[in-house]
């Protein structure tokens, strides 16, 4: 794997190679979780495929004109042309893999996957979800001497990572830099002594079994599972959103804000996320247009009073999105007046949505008992209806989603678990 500047692209895409090239940015999360499944990649494929990392802060000029808007973009070229669908944002190790498989002969492929060893490992716990739900089971477990294993499909840390600042969570006397929260909460479990497997795919859950797979070929099994998958953004639904997604539409404003210095932006939302997330926009963005479905934000009155007070940040209450395109540089964002029905356009440099989150439970939803919304049901103890399944976090079915009922869900179940294992 080989790190490049601008001045070095021409030469290593055009030399009749294949190359797989990562446009990553620095504090931003899924561009972390991307390097080791990369790293682990390039090693695998990477005498068939040349794997080049590009530092897009540094390299500005030449992302904007390849068109790349979000942070990670892996790139794949065929002898100077790009021969696959860009991959962004919470990137997949198993798109990535099926990108490379297309791009090479099938026979190299089979002898590429035939040097792949499947393994079984043994814990007591595995926990699904390092956010901070999971990682306080994690340590209370690994204090009382559990044996539990920690997986997650990016790296620890959860939504906390990708939040710029976090003023109540308790403790704290100053507002913390959210990657560092969550960066201390991961360091205290893993220095305990929690076996991580962070930055892999889940490709299985077997609930009854108390089995996951990760990466296709590793197994993991245990007494009990504790899930604290949290929770993942809605999309609007809007037609263009699903082709522009990364490429102008972005869901991650620590990601994506800075390369909005001087732009124009339109935020879709007017909850808590869109509020807290606009007032760190306006730190790059000169002007944001926030439209929001309803005759009033719907986030906490301190953060609302403080986003109303930004000279940069307007609102267009009762209005909703109803599609997205592309004129050149620019972003149309059509959206409609819900009380008189006309369709207005909104054209911008790029497009934040924050409009929500469902529960993370796609892979394992089959027996569990849920809510009406999609979220877990679980007991005092939190646990589920599946005999030894625990459920933490914003992932549980309940009123408040905040650091601290999660980390407060993971420890009851660990301590429940502790206790049953004893
Ligand atoms: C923008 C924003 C700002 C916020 N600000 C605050 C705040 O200031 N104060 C506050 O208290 N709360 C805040 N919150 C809420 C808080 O972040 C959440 O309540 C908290 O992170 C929930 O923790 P969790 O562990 O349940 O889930 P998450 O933090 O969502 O973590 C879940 C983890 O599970 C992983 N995962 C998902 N699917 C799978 C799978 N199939 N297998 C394995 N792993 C998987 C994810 O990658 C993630 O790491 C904010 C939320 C957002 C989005």
């Amino acid at each position: 794997m080989k790190e490049i500047s601008t001045s070095e692209f021409e030469k290593e895409i055009t030399l009749g190679k294949k190359v797989v090239l990562d446009f990553y940015s620095s504090e931003c999360p899924p561009c972390e979780a991307v390097a080791p499944k990369f790293e682990g990649l390039s090693k695998i494929y990477g005498d068939d495929i040349t794997f080049l990392k590009i530092f897009r802060q540094k390299n500005k000029e030449l992302a904007e004109k390849l068109g790349v808007k979000s942070s990670p973009t892996l790139l794949f070229f065929d002898n100077g042309k790009e021969v696959a669908d860009r991959l962004s944002g919470g990137i997949k190790r198993s798109d990535i893999i099926s990108h490379l498989d297309s791009m090479i002969p099938e026979e190299k492929v089979i002898a590429i996957k035939s040097h792949i060893k499947p393994s079984v490992s043994d814990f007591d716990v595995i926990i699904l979800g390092a956010g901070p739900g999971g990682l306080t089971a994690g340590l209370y477990l690994c204090q009382a001497k559990v044996n539990a294993v920690m997986v997650d499909i990016a790296l620890p840390g959860g939504h906390v990572s990708t939040t710029h600042e976090v003023s109540n969570y308790p403790g704290f006397i100053e507002p913390q830099a959210g990657y560092m929260l969550s960066h201390n909460m991961s360091e205290q479990t893993k220095q305990c002594g929690t076996v991580y497997k962070v930055a892999v795919d889940v490709t299985k859950v077997d609930l009854e079994k108390k089995e996951v797979t990760i990466d296709e070929f590793e197994t993991l099994r245990a007494k009990r599972i504790i899930i604290a998958t949290g929770t993942s953004p809605n999309f609007t639904g809007a037609p263009g959103e699903k082709e522009l997604k990364g490429k102008g539409i972005s869901y991650c404003a620590t990601c994506d804000a800075k390369y909005f210095v001087d732009k124009e932006v339109v935020v879709i939302g007017g909850g808590n996320s869109a509020v807290e997330e606009s007032d760190f926009i306006a730190r790059f963005a000169s002007k944001i247009t926030m439209v929001h479905q309803f005759d009033k934000l719907t986030a906490n009155k301190q953060a609302q009073e403080k986003l109303l007070a930004n000279p940069k940040i307007s609102v267009m209450y009762e209005h909703e999105p109803r599609s997205f395109a592309k004129e050149g540089d620019q972003l149309v964002t059509e959206i409609e007046d819900l009380k008189t029905k006309e369709r207005k356009k909104l054209v911008s440099d790029g497009v934040f949505v924050f409009t929500g989150f469902k529960a993370n439970i796609g892979l394992f939803a089959g027996n569990l008992e849920l809510d009406q919304w999609g979220y877990i049901k679980t007991n005092e103890d939190m646990r589920t209806n599946i005999d030894g399944v625990y459920a933490v976090g914003d992932v549980i079915s309940k009123k408040y989603r905040q650091i601290t009922t999660a980390v407060a869900d993971g420890t009851i179940a660990a301590i429940a678990i502790s206790k049953e294992l004893d």
